[in-house]
This record gives structure tokens, C-alpha cells and sequence, in this order.
């Protein structure tokens, strides 16, 4: 199986960025090589277009993702807290095994067209739990998106859930899923005992992998943390040995100047998610004292890395002038890296020989000259996901001219929209969550 992208401007890396005119071939699921291409089967035109390597979301929660437009009846949440107690926790409680599968669809369905091919998921169903993952995968699968998956363990629902949820790691450890990969989910530290942490840090030893969890996304999980333990959330994690190079820490919004410098020592990866930091009011996370490894997520709102990168950028530049758009196409560069990590594809997001081809053509015609150097201005202020007009994943064409490939959308989505009603009609019949963090004002 071959394939070759002629005629392009090919955007090779964005961090270094580099910017070739070259045609793309690939064969077996691989780029084969940047330059001259040979006569091969298949051959797609991509000449006035920019090829770049797909995005990858850090940090995504498909299992929200027919929680679009959700009405809202509870007294309105003031605080991070109760946005969980009253929203999210109401939401995943109400899933079945249908809304599972569907809201991964129709998650990955958007981000696909969004032109990301690579989601690090973070999954809660704690009432349709065994086989969720499995739900997740399959969906995500016959779309054709590479995925990095953890169910979220958490003691909010109880012990026996959070059992449960570390055996379906276990479970889904031993299934066969090309594109998909594994890792260790928790919640985060204000919901997890000391036994359960400990329990996760165990089997990601087990499964050989890391652990995927929120981190001092609200103050509420640092004052729980020093209520219950007299230590930071990061610290805590350190002890409890789930601090290390393939270890994924999602926001990182209230850690202090000593977390910092522990995550930036043990070389932890962290996702950032602007939008949704915004969204929720919960402040604006030290991104300049966290390293390099800061990558970008969507924390759920959409699978969009460009609109994501972009909020990203204008957020840090407001804090900091000497942000400069570059640093939004390092910050996803970062995401690939530690999806290639994740992955074991070390070159994922690079357009390479050798490296896996997901790929992402741009129907985008600009109007000043695009070069390595500008490249960062063009993503911030020209680029989007608008002008997605083929999506490439393991050499497999799953978005042709604006449309799925794989599956039939349509019908898809009408089945999302009846599926969203009577989740909606589930999840209002139940209460806020009782579940409290300690060291609460
Ligand atoms: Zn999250």
C-alpha cells in the first residue's frame, strides 16, 4: 500500500519549524520520504496546500462530548468543586455503554475533522465501567484515531469503583488494538486514598506505563492535600512514586514554585488546557516555570488544537511578553512527543522517513509568504480547522475532502442526538454528588 502527497508545502516539524516544498510518499502506514516522489498506486494532489503532522490533544474527555448544549437546572455552581459535583459527576454517572461509544464517536469524529489524529483520553463512566475502555477504542478505532486511553480511578464513587476501575485497565491491557495505547487513569489527588494511589502507581509498574492524572487543577486539591497529608499534591505524588518521565499531569493550574521544579527534575509531562482553565475560573497555570514538556489538551471543550494552541498562546502572552507565537507550535510539538513516547513511535508529529504517517492536509492559501521563521504567526493568526481538508492516519485516508472515510456520519450523529436526550433525562434525575475534598473554607 502506497500513497503520495505531490505537489505541497510541507511543514516537517514545528519545533524546530520547518517548512519544505517537497512531495510526501508513504507506504505501509509510514512516511517513506520528504522530496522527489516516484510513480506509486495512489497518488493525491495536494498542490496550493500545506501538509502538516495531525495534532495530538493531551488532554481530552470524550466521554463529555454529548454533553454539548446540556440544559442546566441545579442552582448555578460557584466554585471548581461544585462545577464537578453538579456537572461531571452527574454526567459520567449517567452513562451507559451506548453514551459511551457514542460520545467517543462523536468526540473523535470532530476532533478527526479538526485535524487531530492523536486523542490522550481520560475516561469516566463509573455506572457502565467494565468494557469502557473497550467502548472507547472501538469507536475511536473505526474512525481511524490513534488514541492513548486510562480509565479514571477515583474514591469518590467508593472502593469497590475504584477497584473496578483499576481491573479495567487490566482488562483492556489484553485486548488488541492497533492504534490504541494504555495508561494508568486517576482522578486526582483530592479523591484518591493513599491505598488507591499507591495501587495505581503499582500497575502502571505492572502494565509498564505511566499515570495520567489531574493535578492542583483548583485550590481545592492542594488545601485537600495538606489537610489530609500535610504535603503538596505534587509532593504526595513524588512519595507515592508516580512522579517520573512517562508520568501525564493535567493542568498543574496552583502547583508552587517547589512542584514546579520537582516536575521540571523528574521530567513529567504536562497537559495544558486554556480554555477550559478560562472556562472554569480556576486561574492561569505557571506555564513558564514548568519546562518543556508542557504539551496542550482540550480538557473535553472540543478536539480543536489549533482554536486550543491559539488560546493557549493569547493567555501565556498576556501574562508574559516575550511569548512569541513559536511557543504555541512547541507546546504541540510537545503533545506528539509525549504521545510518540506514550506510543513507542519516538517520531510521531515529525513528516519524516520512518516516521508514522498521520498527516493533515491544509486547503490554506495565505496571502504572505509562509517560511520556517513565520511559521509560528501563520498558526496563530491564519491557520484553523477550517481549512482541514484530508486527514491521514497510518497511511489511511479517514478524512477525504471535509468528510469521514470510515464511517457514515449521518447516521452516526442522529444516533448521538437521540442517545444525548435520554442521557440528558437520566443525568436530571440525579443529585449533585455528595463527595467532598478535605481543608474546604
Ligand atoms: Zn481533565
Amino acid at each position: 500500500m502506497s500513497l503520495a502527497l505531490s505537489g505541497g508545502t510541507v511543514v516537517t516539524s514545528l519545533d524546530p519549524p520547518t517548512v519544505v516544498t517537497a512531495d510526501v510518499e508513504i507506504r505501509d502506514g509510514r512516511i517513506a520520504s520528504v522530496g522527489r516522489t516516484s510513480p506509486s498506486d495512489g497518488r493525491l494532489d495536494v498542490s496550493g496546500c500545506v501538509v502538516i503532522p495531525g495534532n495530538v490533544c493531551a488532554h481530552h474527555h470524550l466521554y463529555s462530548a454529548l454533553a454539548r448544549g446540556m440544559p442546566y437546572r441545579l442552582e448555578p455552581p460557584s466554585n471548581f468543586v461544585q462545577v464537578l459535583r453538579r456537572v461531571w459527576w452527574r454526567l459520567d454517572r449517567a452513562l451507559d455503554d451506548e453514551a459511551v461509544f457514542l460520545s467517543a464517536w462523536s468526540g473523535g469524529a470532530d476532533a478527526l475533522l479538526a485535524g487531530t489524529t492523536t486523542i490522550v483520553d481520560h475516561h469516566a463512566s463509573p455506572n457502565a465501567l467494565e468494557g469502557s475502555l473497550e467502548q472507547v477504542a472501538s469507536a475511536l478505532e473505526g474512525l481511524g484515531v490513534r488514541s492513548v486511553l486510562c480509565y479514571e480511578v477515583s474514591d469518590r464513587d467508593g472502593p469497590d469503583r475504584a477497584a473496578e476501575g483499576l481491573e479495567e485497565h487490566r482488562r483492556f491491557a489484553k485486548a488488541q488494538h492497533p492504534l490504541a495505547s494504555l495508561m494508568v487513569g486517576a482522578h486526582a489527588s483530592f479523591t484518591l486514598s493513599e491505598e488507591t494511589l499507591h495501587a495505581c502507581v503499582e500497575l502502571a509498574e505492572e502494565l509498564d506505563t505511566g499515570i495520567h492524572v489531574h493535578v492542583a487543577e483548583d485550590a481545592a486539591d492542594e488545601r485537600d492535600a495538606q489537610a489530609r497529608f500535610g504535603r503538596r499534591v505534587v509532593e504526595r505524588l513524588a512519595d507515592a512514586g508516580a512522579l517520573h518521565d512517562r508520568t501525564l499531569l493535567a493542568h498543574c493550574v496552583h502547583v508552587d514554585e517547589a512542584e514546579a521544579g520537582l516536575i521540571r527534575a523528574c521530567g513529567a509531562w504536562v497537559a495544558h488546557n486554556a480554555r477550559s482553565n478560562m472556562n472554569n475560573r480556576v486561574g492561569r497555570a505557571p506555564v513558564e516555570r514548568l519546562g518543556e514538556r508542557v504539551a496542550v489538551g482540550t480538557d473535553g471543550i472540543d478536539g480543536d488544537l489549533f482554536a486550543e494552541s491559539q488560546a493557549a498562546y493569547w493567555r501565556a502572552r498576556e501574562a508574559d511578553p516575550s511569548v512569541d507565537p513559536s511557543w504555541a507550535l512547541a507546546r504541540l510539538a510537545a503533545s506528539a512527543r509525549f504521545a510518540g513516547a506514550a506510543t513507542g513511535e519516538p517520531l510521531l508529529g515529525r513528516i519524516e522517513p520512518g516516521a508514522p504517517a498521520d498527516l493533515v492536509v491544509l486547503d490554506y492559501d495565505p496571502p504572505t509568504p509562509l517560511q520556517p521563521e513565520n511559521l509560528g504567526g501563520h498558526w496563530v493568526f491564519g491557520m484553523s480547522a477550517r481549512q482541514v481538508r484530508d486527514v491521514i492516519v497510518q497511511g489511511e485516508v479517514v478524512v477525504r475532502d471535509r468528510r469521514l472515510t470510515r464511517v457514515d456520519a449521518e447516521e452516526l450523529r442522529g444516533r448521538c442526538r437521540v442517545a444525548a436526550e435520554a442521557l440528558w433525562r437520566r443525568l436530571d434525575a440525579l443529585p449533585a454528588h455528595p463527595f467532598e475534598p478535605e481543608g474546604s473554607p
